[in-house]
């Protein structure tokens, strides 16, 4: 069993307690990081430490920390990463200072396209990037039981399940096997875009109004992730990944 599978057995508020301790536990045995300021220090990746502890970043300064990491993707930057310094660290605890909810296209690597490593984000995935049941238990967890104070939902340039959905609706295309639900999923999105968008452009404004519906979904989602935007504990907001320039664009 992973250790997510494992915390996810524990319970609810005792358990995170619990897991806080024994987070400050992990980070009192290999120490105390520097602290320099919250978004400047090492990730995961480049750490032999575990990631920070949940209460150092409020969502603002995870947000920062969060495009940062793009800027440097996109420059070029990026340090090195040496998985083999940070497993062992990395066995006893997380902290992801970020919940990403993205598109399962292979083209995108949120750990990469963030310049961080393991531990440092709390990864969903579909096709299409949008909330299910079983995507927002997850992201329940991400943020009530880790602690993440963020929630970035990540669409991207030609996306192929947005694409699908603009032919559902433009072409009353339909698809085999369960890919025909993707669209249907999909489709609140494309009929908002479609009434100020026609041909190509509709792909592109179907994707941002996706992340946005998406975005406004997650924030009004009771009782968890709406208790916590309403007190301060967690922001959520809405990126476009271009697949050209590797760049991520806020949209919401
Ligand atoms: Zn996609």
């Amino acid at each position: 069993m992973c250790l997510v599978c494992d915390r996810l057995s524990l319970g609810t508020a005792t358990k995170t307690r619990s897991h806080s301790s024994s987070r400050r536990a992990l980070l009192g045995a290999f120490g105390a990081l520097p602290l320099v300021g919250a978004v400047s220090l090492s990730t995961a990746a480049h750490a032999s430490a575990p990631p920070q502890p949940e209460n150092v970043l409020n969502p603002d300064q995870a947000l920062e920390r969060l495009m940062a990491g793009n800027a440097r993707y996109v420059a070029g930057k990026t340090a090195p990463i040496n998985f083999a310094t940070t497993r062992q660290a990395l066995a006893g605890g997380q902290n992801p200072y970020a919940c990403l909810l993205s598109c399962a296209d292979s083209r995108i690597g949120p750990e990469f396209c963030f310049d961080e490593g393991r531990g440092d984000l709390f990864v969903t995935r579909v096709a299409g990037n949008f909330v299910n049941t079983d995507i927002l238990a997850s992201l329940e967890y991400g943020t009530a039981v880790l602690g993440a104070p963020l929630i970035m939902v990540l669409g991207h340039t030609k996306c192929g399940a947005i694409g699908a959905a603009v032919q559902a609706y433009t072409e009353n295309a339909s698809f085999p096997g369960h890919i025909q639900a993707l669209t249907t999923a999909l489709a609140p999105a494309v009929r908002q875009a479609a009434k100020s968008a026609k041909g190509d452009a509709l792909v592109a404004a179907a994707t941002k109004d996706n992340v946005r519906l998406n975005v406004k979904m997650l924030t009004e989602s009771n009782p968890i992730i709406s208790d916590r935007v309403a007190k301060g504990k967690l922001k959520i907001v809405g990126g476009i990944y271009d697949l050209v320039t590797g760049q991520v664009d806020l949209v919401s």
